[in-house]
């Protein structure tokens, strides 16, 4: 094991952004933590690779009873921690154990093994489990992101290590309890507290298999650089800036309303939140009107509050990248619409934005705005609607309103991205691949795509002795 700082006695800090106020302080793992974690990962898994889908399915299967069970309380933990509305946060924690029932239900059929007919002998493919997969994840769906890896890392039989956000460390705890009361052996599931900067040396650690990062671009082609430098397999879950298209057929009124949703869902800290409405000039001003008028009725406050829109963003670095893009896209030409700064009161709260004319150089059309912020484009056909949907570096989800057969095709065949969606939010289910294109990353999660990104795909040829060996490669 090679890792830099051994950073025994660092603190890791849970902080309500609602407030300001630090909640709980962690110590950081020492060098020797990380380093017997490892271990006990590394010998979980010679175990726990042999247990049946049967009994990995039981295990699953408590985890998503214990959630449900203590929803409150993890939904809580989450809006304490990084500020969602609490009725989200209660739907997050559903979520995980859909997903861990999905996964239980359906891991057996998507990892049996496969026949496939040769004329030498037989021959079917294998699937079976790598290792330890370290998790870096990040803080905006504290839970969901972490299950989603979880799920399907643990049916397939590997063993999981979470190196979460440094601001949720108490999510990160929350987690690694649910699975230890579930059932699963020691060392089957461990969360690391440790700082990024320690992530290089984890990944070099022979007894780490692959590593999956869902977070920024910065990260992740920093995280894919070390494990390809150790030859280590990644799944990468980047940013985005997600067009939401709207023509001329489509329903306005539900269109602006789930526009709304889908830009401020998570106080407008998803990666597949809409965040540049690119919309027909036939329709352009009545859209523009009615998506004000819906934002400027947002209810921003405590999260806690039943009532409450939008919470805080989740850390004071959050808050201030979005102010300075804001001002810069403004400064460069944009038009305001509505807010546009921090609000006066403890906490890091943002108000809801509309930003229109939108310069192409600024960062509101190159750059992905992690909060309630919103760019209108006003376009003259589906095609210049898809050339400025595709003229960004990200290419995660993408939606476009519109009952024009024509038009629903085009969407269809040029958006460049991994999830496209017609008139609907763009949203993650167990059931569907789940990933991105260009700097938005690779691989997929979810699905039986996402449990077969970490499997050893093992071909096996039996032949009987004898017979005629081919030459070829
Ligand atoms: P982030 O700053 O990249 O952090 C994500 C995780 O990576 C954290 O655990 C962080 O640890 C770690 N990290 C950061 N820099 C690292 C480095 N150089 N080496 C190793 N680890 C590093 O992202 P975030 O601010 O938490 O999350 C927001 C970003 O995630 C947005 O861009 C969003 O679009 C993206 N996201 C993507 C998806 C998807 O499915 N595509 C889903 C959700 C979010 P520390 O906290 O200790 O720095």
């Amino acid at each position: 094991m090679n890792i830099e700082k051994p950073k025994s006695g660092s603190l890791i800090r849970s902080t309500n952004p609602a407030t300001g106020q630090v909640l709980r302080q962690f110590e950081a793992d020492s060098r020797q933590q990380v380093e017997q974690k490892l271990q006990r990962a590394s010998e979980s898994f010679r175990s726990y690779r042999s247990c049946d889908f049967s009994e990995r399915a039981e295990l699953l299967g408590r985890a998503s009873v214990l959630l449900e069970a203590d929803k409150m309380e993890f939904a809580r933990t989450m809006t304490l921690e990084m500020g969602k509305p609490l009725r989200a946060a209660i739907q997050e924690v559903e979520k995980c154990a859909l997903a861990c029932r999905y996964y239980a239900q359906n891991a057996a059929r998507f990892l049996t093994d496969e026949e496939v007919p040769i004329e030498q002998g037989r021959s079917f493919i294998r699937y079976e489990p790598i290792g330890a997969v370290l998790a870096v994840m990040p803080w905006n769906f504290p839970f969901w992101q972490v299950f989603r890896f979880a799920a399907p890392a643990l049916m397939a039989g590997n063993v999981g290590l979470l190196k979460h956000a440094s601001n949720v460390p108490q999510c990160a705890v929350a987690i690694e309890d649910v699975f230890r009361r579930a059932g699963f052996p020691e060392g089957a599931f461990q969360t690391l507290l440790i700082g990024s900067g320690e992530v290089s040396g984890v990944i070099a650690d022979p007894r780490v298999s692959a590593v999956t990062l869902t977070g920024s671009v910065g990260a992740g082609s920093s995280v894919a650089a070390i494990a390809g430098k150790q030859i280590k397999k990644t799944v990468l879950e980047l940013g985005g800036s997600d067009p939401f298209i709207v023509m001329p057929s489509a329903n306005l009124e539900s269109a602006t309303a789930t526009a709304v949703q889908a830009r401020t869902i998570n106080n407008g800290q998803s990666c597949i939140a809409a965040k540049r409405f690119i919309v027909h000039r036939k329709v352009a001003e009545q859209f523009e009107r009615r998506f004000v008028e819906r934002m400027s009725k947002l209810k921003v406050g405590d999260p806690m509050d039943e009532s409450t829109d939008i919470g805080p963003l989740a850390t004071m670095d959050v808050l201030d990248t979005l102010e300075e893009q804001v001002d810069r896209t403004v400064k460069l030409g944009a038009r305001m619409l509505l807010g546009g700064k921090r609000l006066e009161r403890a906490g890091y709260f943002f108000a809801p934005t509309v930003l229109s004319n939108i310069p192409p150089n600024s960062p509101a059309h190159q750059e992905e705005l992690f909060g309630p912020v919103a760019s209108l484009f006003r376009v003259d056909s589906i095609e210049e609607a898809l050339a400025l949907a595709n003229d960004t570096s990200f290419g995660l989800g993408s939606c476009a309103w519109t009952n024009d057969q024509r038009e629903r095709e085009l969407f269809i065949d040029h958006i460049q991205a991994g999830l496209a969606f017609i008139n609907g939010m763009v949203a993650s289910d167990p059931r569907l691949p789940f990933g991105g294109v260009k700097q938005s990353g690779y691989g997929r999660e979810l699905s039986y795509h996402g449990i077969r990104e970490f499997v050893n795909i093992k071909t096996v040829v039996i032949q009987e002795s004898g017979e005629k060996q081919q030459a070829t490669e």
